[in-house]
């Protein structure tokens, strides 16, 4: 992978890459396209990566569908695809973790402990075995999204980082590999993530500026979805994950659910 991206650039190509782990939907395919517009060589790695799932999560049953998303990543033009073993990847007595701290134990993290480490770790091995100019991850995963750009920064790591926007399904719901286990009443329930999204923004619009009341409104939604049951939802700074009292420098609006036993988030991004 290295020798093939190395060759790339030694012949004046810039290096994109976006990092997957499969079962690709067109929230993926954006990223895609967006690495082909500005780079010359777009790589994507499809890893379901074990260290970022917990316990008791859907590793095993995780999507795949490795044979389609080569086809698909085919027809975008994508030159290279790298999907190693897991072997390949922790080799045995991998020991070694890349860890933000403080950002990893927020949002996604405080429910999913270890998450972000596997995350970081993973993402930081794709950018030194592929090189890669720049890097694009998509806003639907806006934790992931402030920990990688913190991570970049604290070390020094000669990758760009590009977010590209949430992709929806018509009727609102985020894009996600998990939507495919919802059954077509979960698939319903689902939308309340987005409802509660679409009131934060109703409101900003209207002119609310306190945080209090916009996390009140979102919280509210799911009262009328007692089947479904909210992690969190919380307005917080985009940048450091913490809580924040107005929305007057900008916001996220960050909401994860499970519906059944599947959990989903979304998120609004407020910017001032
Ligand atoms: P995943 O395969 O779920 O790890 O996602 C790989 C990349 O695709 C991450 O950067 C995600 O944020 C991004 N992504 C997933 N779903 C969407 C979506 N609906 N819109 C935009 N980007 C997405």
């Amino acid at each position: 992978m290295r020798a093939a991206t190395r060759a790339a650039r030694g012949a004046g190509m810039r290096i994109g890459l976006v990092p997957t782990m499969g079962a690709l939907h067109e929230g993926h395919l954006s990223l895609v396209r967006a690495a082909r517009a500005v780079t010359g060589l777009v790589t994507a790695s499809i890893f379901v990566n074990p260290t970022q799932f917990g316990p008791n999560e859907d590793l095993a049953k995780y999507p795949r569908s490795f044979h389609r998303d080569c086809e698909l990543l085919q027809r975008e033009g994508v030159e290279l695809v790298f999907a190693p073993s897991t072997e390949e990847m922790y080799p045995a007595g991998a020991v070694t973790w890349v860890t933000v701290e403080e950002l990893s134990n927020k949002l996604d993290g405080r429910s999913r402990p270890g998450h972000f480490r596997g995350v970081t770790t993973v993402v930081s091995k794709l950018f030194h075995i592929v090189e890669p100019d720049a890097a694009f991850f998509g806003q639907k995963d806006a934790a992931q999204v402030a920990i990688i750009r913190r991570m970049v920064r604290d070390l020094n790591l000669p990758v760009e980082i590009v977010v590209c926007p949430i992709v929806r399904e018509p009727d609102g719901l985020a894009m996600s590999s998990r939507n495919a286990y919802l059954d077509p009443e979960g698939r319903k329930k689902a939308l309340v993530l987005h409802r509660a999204l679409t009131r934060v923004q109703q409101l900003v619009e209207q002119g609310e500026i306190s945080a209090e009341k916009l996390r009140m409104a979102g919280r509210n939604e799911f009262a009328g979805a007692p089947s479904v049951r909210l992690d969190y939802f919380e307005i917080v700074n985009p940048d450091t994950l913490d809580p924040i009292q107005d929305i007057s420098k900008g916001a996220l609006a960050a909401v994860a659910a499970y519906v059944g036993g599947t959990r989903l988030i979304d998120n609004l991004l407020i910017q001032r």
